[in-house]
């Protein structure tokens, strides 16, 4: 009899810090390069595409280089033992989950290996460059894809089911990420509120460290496997 029959993640840049992305808010982090006005808001597409695209185009090229590491695949593997169900949030638009196995996963903040029409609202792969000429493969018009990324002021995708998810799940657990920044930020409350134990797994206390019931702090590629192997002894 497994003890959990709904396991919910939640993960953040810090599990694919390991494969060698940066964070947001560590320092040498990606907003300590860049100024995000200029490029994670749609007022800032609006006003230079050319630059938001090359900022993406950049990070597309950098997930590319890039493996999925030993927290990722434990989180896949987590998924494959498991008795119960085992959903993955992440607010990281990287590739990095999928490639290592995760097959239950909510991109929450889009995905950088999409590209969005503006024009007929299909969603495309795009694994290379987009540029303000690229053409749209469905509705053939140029000049209107964008990042399929959840820009500052926009609403994150899956809400709808990520509270279900919560609604239902008896085993929280936040991965690598600050806590800083809603609706993610508020999950763990939620997951509390409708009794699911709590779990934090991070190189440091987050900003909601209070409100979890377990706490490791390590790097992520050891303590998530570690973490996950006492789960699927308890199965
Ligand atoms: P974050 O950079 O805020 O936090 C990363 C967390 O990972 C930190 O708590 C850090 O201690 C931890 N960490 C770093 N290395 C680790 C390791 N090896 N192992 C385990 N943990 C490690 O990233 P986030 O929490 O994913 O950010 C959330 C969202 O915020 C992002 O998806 C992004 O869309 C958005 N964002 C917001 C702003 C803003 O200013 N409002 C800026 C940038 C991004």
């Amino acid at each position: 009899m497994t003890l959990y029959k709904n396991i919910v993640i939640l993960t953040g840049a810090g599990i694919s810090a390991e494969s060698g992305l940066d964070t947001f808010r560590d320092k040498g982090g990606i907003w300590e390069k860049y100024d995000l006005m200029d490029l994670a808001t749609p007022e800032a597409f609006a006003r230079n595409p050319e630059l938001v695209h090359e900022f993406y185009n950049i990070r597309r090229a950098e997930v590319k280089k890039v493996d999925p590491n030993a927290a990722h695949y434990a989180l896949a593997r987590l998924e494959e033992k498991h008795q119960g169900n085992v959903a993955v949030i992440t607010q990281n638009v990287d590739s990095l989950h999928e490639r290592a196995g995760s097959r239950n996963l909510m991109h929450m903040h889009g995905e950088l290996n999409k590209a969005r029409c503006m024009t007929c609202g299909h969603v495309n792969i795009w694994l290379d460059d987009l540029l303000r000429t690229s053409i749209c493969p469905s509705c053939n018009k140029s000049g209107n894809l964008r990042p399929h990324i959840v820009w500052f002021g926009e609403i994150p995708f899956h809400i709808e089911e990520i509270n279900d998810r919560l609604s239902a799940c008896d085993l929280f657990i936040s991965i690598g990420t600050s806590g800083s920044v809603y609706p993610a930020a508020g999950f763990v409350q939620a997951a509390q509120n409708f009794g699911a134990e709590t779990v934090e797994l991070n190189l440091e206390p987050s900003d909601g460290t209070n409100l979890f019931s377990i706490a490791h702090y390590g790097k992520a590629t050891e303590i998530v496997p570690e973490y996950v192997a006492t789960l699927i002894r308890q199965d």
